[in-house]
């Protein structure tokens, strides 16, 4: 991919980093200084014993650092092992020895030492061992939302073809003469795939900053003329949080907002829209299909509370949660408008496509079945156009007194009073119906707001047994890099 973007426009601009903007270290990148960087890096990496199949523990934030990291250890043969730059030392170590990582690059605490990493360049002929079609390039460990971690073992085959299917959506998610801004963190399959990847893949401008900060970004955004911003939800929140006015002017380069990775609540796509006169559009995808699997891109046209439908050439299934995975529903194109909003009930959600994983590190468990499904653990249903909506998490499950009811649809339904910046919901144990809804709110700065209010709100949006028994007040929830909630820890 990158030795073809340096063939085809060698003078582009390719990589842009924000943190070393005046400094001495090189903070802009043309794709043939990227791609000679990347040859030099992974000779460095050769010398150093790298072999095909090995794995590299690649600890950094998003940065140049990362991209010529990241493809120099694949074009010396080896497997990046994507690390959080935050992540705590026994998460570092049970990724290095799960994955029996031989070499970890990594910048030490704080981003000074990046500029130490300037890369060697090369421009002449790349190391022998670039691996290809099967072979492992990537073994990125989930955020583990909703447990111990595990490897997704993902192939050249199943990243490349993401990257065709994206670039197969009209109009297109990325283009050449498009400048995109990655605040999000390159370690999740999210900013490596439909950001770096798809970059190199059209020809547009990666501009790249280690953290979000929504002030900044907007900075970042009117310095470079940014056309396209993938994000996820928290950023949206804290966009969505500064005066309109400041906002629709630091966002009025943007034409392409994406959001991924966890819920986007309708508040915060209305109060975007309202600022800047442009939608975000909404995206789903697991690290399991390297990631996009639904967009709205793809309908053209943002719709709150839904993630679209898939891309080319990505199947998508509702199946029966316990069953095999014969479909419960009708195919999205035999719907026609004589259909119900929610087209014959939930289903969990099953994946086929190109894009697959190939199993779980390190023996391939788990993977897709052998009609080439994979089960997602994701509950949702198709609305009357076709368009998925997400239900929640199967895990995510409440049960009270033999009744369904899903965090999510309570949590949209809290997060509905302006009073409130976040919710989240679990269920906590109750002698009587076996589990009790509670919800965990945050509210906005300076807003009072209470219990009852909370309760009486729910009252009339929702199921009697669906309406939060308790409710507390916090200032903070745990989240995950990519802004998840993490409800485990919460509960
Ligand atoms: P683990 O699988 O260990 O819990 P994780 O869930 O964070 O970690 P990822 O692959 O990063 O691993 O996340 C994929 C999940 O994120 C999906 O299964 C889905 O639940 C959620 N998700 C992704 N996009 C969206 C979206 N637009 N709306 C709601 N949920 C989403």
């Amino acid at each position: 991919l990158l030795a073809e973007a340096a063939r085809v426009r060698p003078s582009g601009t390719a990589l842009i980093d924000t943190a070393l903007a005046g400094t001495e270290a090189k903070d802009t990148y043309t794709w043939a200084e990227f791609d000679a960087a990347v040859n030099g890096q992974a000779r460095r990496f050769a010398e150093a014993g790298l072999r095909q199949g090995d794995r590299a523990a690649v600890q950094l934030p998003t940065s140049a650092a990362f991209a010529v990291t990241f493809f120099a250890v694949v074009r010396a043969g080896g497997i990046a092992v994507p690390v959080s730059p935050q992540a705590p030392a026994p998460e570092i170590e049970t990724v290095l020895s799960h994955s029996g990582a031989t070499l970890l690059i990594t910048a030490g605490e704080g981003l000074g030492d990046v500029q130490k990493l300037e890369p060697g360049f090369d421009a002449g002929e790349s190391v022998p061992a670039v691996g290809a079609g099967e072979d492992i390039a990537v073994l990125s460990y989930t955020s583990g939302t909703t447990g111990p971690p595990r490897g997704v073992m993902l192939s050249h085959r199943a990243l490349l073809a993401n990257v065709s299917q994206l670039r197969q959506v009209r109009p297109p998610t990325l283009e050449s003469g498009d400048r995109a801004l990655l605040a999000i963190p390159l370690f999740h399959v999210y900013g490596l795939g439909p950001g770096l990847l798809l970059a190199t893949a059209t020809g547009a401008t990666v501009v790249l900053a280690p953290r979000f900060d929504a002030r900044q970004t907007l900075g970042h955004c009117a310095e470079h003329r940014i056309t396209a911003l993938p994000g996820v939800p928290a950023m949206y929140a804290e966009f969505a949080a500064l005066p309109p006015d400041e906002l629709g002017e630091g966002l009025s380069t943007v034409g392409k907002l994406t959001s991924g990775a966890a819920p986007l609540h309708p508040k915060v796509l209305a109060a975007i829209r309202q600022a800047t006169g442009v939608g975000v559009y909404e995206g789903y995808g697991l690290t399991e299909t390297a990631p996009v699997v639904t967009s709205t891109l793809v309908t053209g046209y943002p719709k709150p509370g839904s993630v679209g439908r898939p891309l080319p050439g990505v199947e998508l299934r509702l199946v029966e949660p316990d069953g095999d995975s014969e479909p419960v529903l009708l195919d999205p194109d035999e719907l026609d408008d004589t259909f119900e909003e929610e087209v014959g009930g939930t289903g969990l959600v099953a994946v086929r496509g190109a894009n697959l994983f190939s199993g779980y590190w390190p023996d391939g468990a788990h993977g897709p079945d052998g009609e080439g499904w994979f089960r997602t653990g994701d509950v949702g249903y198709l609305d009357v156009d076709g368009d998925l909506h997400l239900v929640d998490r199967a895990n995510d499950l409440i049960i009270v007194n033999g009744f369904n009811v899903y965090p999510h649809e309570v949590e949209t339904a809290v997060g509905e009073l302006p009073e409130v910046a976040e919710a989240a919901v679990v269920g906590v144990l109750d002698e009587r119906s076996g589990e009790a809804v509670k919800a965990v709110v945050v509210p906005v700065d300076g807003a009072s707001l209470s219990e009852q209010q909370v309760v009486d709100h729910c009252a009339t949006r929702l199921a009697g047994y669906k309406v939060p028994r308790t409710v507390e007040f916090v200032t903070e929830l745990p989240h995950s890099p990519t802004g998840k909630l993490r409800r485990v820890r919460l509960r």
